[in-house]
């Protein structure tokens, strides 16, 4: 079944076209990966997904549910982890999945059940008396997933949730999250503009400047993930030659240590920042 169903999707901040008659699907158990440049319009998606802004043109489907028709039915479907952080840095691990719980008016019992089982899922139940404050960034993001998943939503949205992690947290980070895929048949859009958080057998979708300019499985892309997303986003990487040699990281990644990889990705996908 499809967790999402992205159909004839514009989207303009007046005059400002920012998303083009996008569409796309992503099916239930999948990692999809939406990637691509500042400004190729992947906050505005995921505005339009969460609702956060209502849908001008085209439709949303999250489990068949239609954004436009059936919105409580949809989001209910739904978790989200925002790019800022929004965990309460006084408040201990549980509180903060607590007071989240209780927002969702999930009763007492069940929620305290649910929070043993995401924190011993995401190994931070010895940390679940900790104020936030003491935990690193890794471990900040996996209690921002745990709280996002409370209420077993099947879809989750994460916009550029990595950001501020070093190497191993991201990695760490991208395998629970794929983990989660595989057992628990959760569906995951993971947007990004680093290319070394994908594998191949996610599926991608890049955008630019508002339109989809790629989609697939990453492995259809070729070993060279970083030429593929310059040829197909116009002049991001193209004029840098001398990158082509050195970013070969994704597909191949026994090739590069981690910090390169990191940082070539970065430097392609970065070309157009100001
Ligand atoms: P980034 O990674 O920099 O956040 P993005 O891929 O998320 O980029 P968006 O933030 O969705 O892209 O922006 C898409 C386009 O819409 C860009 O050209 C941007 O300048 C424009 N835009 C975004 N928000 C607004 C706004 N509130 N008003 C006008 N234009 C906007």
């Amino acid at each position: 079944m499809n967790a999402l169903e992205v159909r004839g999707v514009s989207f303009a901040y007046g005059r400002h076209q920012a998303l083009q008659a996008l569409d796309f699907e992503l099916a239930e158990g999948h990692f999809g990966a939406l990637l691509g440049p500042n400004g190729a319009g992947k906050s505005t998606l995921i505005a339009l997904l969460t609702r956060l802004y209502d849908l001008q043109q085209g439709d949303i489907r999250i489990f068949g549910h239609s954004l436009r028709h059936a919105p409580r039915q949809a989001l209910s479907r739904l978790g989200v982890v925002f790019q800022p952080s929004t965990l309460d840095a006084d408040l201990s691990v549980e509180q903060n999945l607590a007071y989240h719980a209780a927002l969702h008016g999930l009763p007492r019992r069940l929620a305290r059940s649910r929070i043993d089982e995401e924190l011993k899922r995401l190994e931070l139940a010895e940390r679940r008396h900790e104020p936030v404050r003491k935990l690193n960034g890794g471990h900040r993001r996996r209690v921002e997933i745990a709280r996002a998943l409370l209420h077993q939503p099947r879809l989750l949205l994460l916009d550029e949730a990595s950001t501020g992690l070093d190497p191993a947290a991201r990695q760490a980070l991208g395998r629970h999250l794929r983990n989660l895929c595989r057992e628990q048949r959760l569906c995951v859009l993971w947007a990004t503009h680093l290319l070394d958080e994908i594998e191949p057998s996610d599926d991608l979708l890049i955008l630019h400047h508002g339109e989809r300019v790629g989609y697939g499985k990453a492995r259809e892309f070729g070993d060279d993930l970083a030429l593929s997303f310059a040829r197909l986003t116009g002049d991001v990487a193209l004029g840098r030659g001398h990158e082509r040699e050195a970013v070969r990281p994704r597909l191949a990644p026994a090739r590069l240590t981690e910090k390169s990889a990191t940082d070539d990705a970065t430097a392609v996908i970065g070309a157009k920042r100001p």
